[in-house]
């Protein structure tokens, strides 16, 4: 069989392979808890179902302009305003298929083969992935002091004649972290300077903690936006919990927006009515949902911590935002996907490996799911990391004994 260049150099994701192994263990009735979820574990908010349902009674479920609905973009010209103090009109928005498609979008309108995208280590996992499917070359920048975020002399290094853009994401998706002021002011600067686009990938942007603020990258720009370099990136999967909608957006310059928007109506049409009318029941419902989600995380980040400390030998950096945390275990293993694989097997725990994120020898847990889940796999993966833990371990009713790595 023959398989293109760019179908073999995408990566299988080791996400997807734990969580089938995860769902035969599960099968089997182990007791599996999964720290690997990406997701908030809330009820759709009643603002986006009455929104969906009242489009599906009416009997009238047909395409939609490629862009988005007029009404969505109206919404999430409202949202841009109020929350990144931004005046936009509608042809400054292209509504996708999930953050996802959104990226995509992006980097197939920007892109011609062999430019280069530089991204920040830790970073999320499908960057990569998306940059090589566009026919780009991921260029990654690993902070040199272990922090999780670089300095502007390691990314002004990794800038080539090639580079078309710098994706950041802020709170991080897998350490939680969420970047300065003064380090965005500057990569802000340094984009505008070299014509450079940057990319603010910002789905998290709400959920932060300890009153940390995620400073938006248009903050730092006195370019309007058909000028700016600065691209915003958001939606409704992480705020609202709606990642089922698969409603994502892009801030860009019309000429841009007018590019994706081709893109996207020969590849996928515009997204479904219904999803997109419960996104905008989202965005101009109550919004309280969103606060009492982030108080959640919050809590549970609180207790992850806590929970993190009775290890002696993990190093972990205090997420800030998100709901992941990226623990180094590498007084355990170097090996992430040995020892996630481990933790499945031995502990019933769903890790992620950090190689994924470009963080060998960490692993990365969410902490979205319930506290009595995060409180007991911790204690499970320590049980089965920690040589002076006892060699049996009671899961429910079942005793598992231990097997050394
Ligand atoms: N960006 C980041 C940083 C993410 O973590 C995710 C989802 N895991 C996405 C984008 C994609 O979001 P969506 O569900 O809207 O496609």
């Amino acid at each position: 069989m023959k398989i293109s260049q760019i179908g073999r150099s995408i990566a299988a994701s080791s996400t997807l392979a734990l969580n089938e192994e995860a769902r035969i263990l599960r099968e089997r009735g182990e007791p599996v808890i999964s720290l690997g979820i990406g997701e908030p574990k809330n009820k759709t908010p009643i603002t986006a179902l009455l929104s969906s349902a009242a489009k599906l009674s009416e009997g009238n479920v047909k395409y939609t302009p490629p862009d988005g609905t007029p009404s969505l973009k109206k919404a999430i010209i409202c949202y841009t305003e109020d929350n990144y103090d931004r005046c936009i009109e509608p042809e400054n928005v292209i509504v996708s298929t999930g953050a996802k498609q959104a990226l995509y979008n992006i980097m197939v309108s920007i892109l011609n083969p062999q430019d280069e995208v530089v991204l920040l280590a830790p970073y999320w996992v499908s960057y990569p992935e998306i940059v090589k499917l566009a026919y780009g070359i991921p260029v990654v920048v690993t902070p040199e002091d272990g922090s999780f975020t670089p300095r502007m002399e390691e990314i002004e290094r990794a800038v080539s004649s090639y580079t078309k853009a710098i994706v950041i994401n802020s709170p991080n998706n897998p350490s939680g972290v969420v970047y300065s002021k003064e380090f965005i002011a500057s990569i802000v600067e340094f984009c505008e300077k070299k014509n450079i686009y940057l990319v603010s990938d910002d789905i998290y942007h709400k959920l932060v903690f300890d009153e940390v603020k995620a400073y938006p990258a248009y903050q730092f720009t006195s370019k309007d936006i058909e000028s700016t370099h600065v691209i915003v990136v958001n939606g409704v999967s992480k705020l609202y919990g709606m990642t089922g909608f698969r409603i994502g957006w892009v801030i860009a310059n019309r000429k841009l927006v007018e590019v994706m928007s081709n893109i996207q109506s020969q590849m996928t049409s515009g997204t479904s009515i219904l999803l997109q009318a419960g996104a905008e029941g989202a965005l101009t419902g109550m919004q309280s949902l969103v606060e009492s989600l982030r108080l959640t995380f919050e809590n549970n980040r609180n207790v992850i911590l806590q929970e993190l400390r009775t290890f002696n030998d993990i190093k972990v950096i205090k997420p800030e935002g998100a709901f992941y945390c990226l623990p180094d275990f590498r007084a355990y293993s170097n090996d992430s996907v040995e020892l996630a694989n481990h933790i499945l097997k031995k502990a019933l725990v769903v890790t992620i490996p950090g190689v994924d994120f470009g963080m060998e020898g960490h692993l990365r847990l969410s902490f979205a799911g319930s506290v009595k889940d995060i409180i007991s796999a911790i204690k499970r993966i320590k049980w089965a990391v920690d040589p002076n833990s006892p060699n049996e371990i009671y899961i429910g009713d079942r005793k598992y004994i231990r097997d050394w790595l």
